[in-house]
């Protein structure tokens, strides 16, 4: 009996062991871990990764003495970066334009492109992308994030909104004879079609429904409200009953109120906000996305030599609709609309926020906290218990240097890693 019962105890032992060996648990052991929420950098601490979440984080924390252990000494670990306004269908205007990537680019190549600025994106520490409009790639943007959930592409975590809604006559390409049928960069809809739409675009895949609450089509070219007030608040109810938000580009004041007023959880540029429709906002809990980025790409295409002395009207009133925006406490998110420029130096918009207004803390906030709401995933963009494990680590504090976002030396997303210094 004796020599049974330590037969058993040494069988179990060995199984324990074989279970140990098997473990995917993964140590990281950092010089420091920035806390984005209370903003302290902490020493000490190390993080215990299981099955794509956080297991422990703490400085004395129980695991397998088998445990696979990175060793990030000298490097600051951080909640993956999130991007939450992106085109990953498209590439720099500068290099294609607009038009031409939409009108002679196949979807093939527009998805393989893809594939490479996913990638790019991941190296440069973004974990997750909200990515708002395929721009007349049909749903390759759905099958892209299935392509990726499944792994056989790598990249962040992506929320897409398929085709987007625009409404008739509103968007491009434009200016060819009228007899030709082009490819429109979204979908055109109106009125009650806007329920059967908004369903088949949820059918079809999107995470999200993206709707141009104006877009550039006044008499001289000027931003105008595309969609009345009932036609957005449709467009919000059908998408909030399936339990997706909807979101606004919006540029012209007029065009923010009605898509705060209709239910939309975010507004993209939002250059023409009054600080009434700011106010409006706040109250209402709507995070601005600027996309200080975009525009500031495209006025460099246009020569733009960026100095303030011969800074262009847009980039004057993106700089005076983020004073407002701050000034009566919207929350701001970071939302790059990368893809008018380069896939992988999404961390410009970041840069860009601070330079506009926000502080080192409050910009890092915008890209993790901010963002990680507008993905709709619970449980992103924060160090914690439970969190998924998306994490990187940068060389140096980014509370004293917000540069220190370009040297992103570990990357893993998922509780995978894919960059390791
Ligand atoms: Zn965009």
């Amino acid at each position: 009996m004796h020599f049974f019962s330590k037969s058993i105890a040494s069988i179990l032992l060995v199984l324990l062991g074989f279970f140990s060996v098997k473990s995917d648990e993964i140590l990281l052991k950092p010089s420091y871990v920035l806390d984005v929420v209370t903003g302290e950098t902490l020493s000490g601490i190390k993080i215990l990764v299981d099955g794509g979440k956080i297991k422990a984080i703490g400085e004395n924390i129980s695991h397998d003495a088998s445990v696979k252990t990175i060793d990030l000494t000298g490097l600051t670990l951080m909640p993956g970066l999130i991007d939450a306004h992106s085109h990953v269908l498209l590439h720099p205007y500068n290099e294609v334009s607009w038009t031409d990537q939409v009108l002679r680019e196949s979807w093939a190549e527009r998805t393989l492109r893809a594939g490479n600025h996913l990638r790019a994106t991941l190296e440069a520490g973004f974990t997750s992308l909200r990515d708002l409009g395929s721009e007349g790639a049909g749903y390759m943007d759905v099958g892209i994030r299935d392509a990726l959930n499944k792994g056989v592409i790598q990249g962040p975590r992506l929320i897409v909104a398929g085709r987007a809604i625009v409404s008739t006559g509103s968007y491009g390409p434009k200016g060819f004879d009228l007899s030709h049928h082009i490819n429109l960069g979204a979908e055109p809809v109106d009125g009650a079609d806007l329920v059967r739409v908004v369903r088949d675009q949820i059918g079809k895949g999107a995470d999200i429904i993206k709707v141009y609450a104006d877009y550039r089509w006044g008499p001289n070219g000027e931003a105008k409200p595309t969609f009345t007030l009932d036609e957005l608040k449709t467009i919000v109810r059908i998408a909030n009953d399936s339990g997706r938000p909807a979101v606004a580009h919006a540029a012209s004041d007029e065009a923010m109120r009605r898509a705060i007023l209709a239910g939309v959880q975010s507004i993209e540029h939002g250059d023409g906000g009054s600080i009434e429709t700011f106010k409006l906002m706040a109250e209402k809990g709507v995070i601005f996305c600027p996309t200080v980025a975009a525009g500031d790409a495209i006025s460099r295409y246009r020569g733009w030599d960026g100095s303030k002395e011969n800074e262009p009207a847009r980039i004057a009133a993106k700089r005076i609709s983020m004073q407002r925006a701050i000034e009566v406490g919207v929350e701001i998110c970071n939302g790059s609309d990368v893809g008018v420029f380069t896939h992988g130096d999404n961390v410009r918009e970041l840069e860009l926020l601070n330079a506009y207004g926000l502080s080192n803390l409050e910009t890092i906030k915008a890209a993790t906290l901010t963002a990680a709401k507008l993905m709709n995933i619970d449980k992103l963009g924060q160090l914690e218990h439970d969190y998924l494990a998306d994490i990187i680590a940068v060389d140096g504090n980014p509370l004293d240097d917000l540069s220190v976002l370009r040297r992103v030396k570990f990357v893993m997303k998922d509780g995978k890693v894919f960059k390791k210094p």
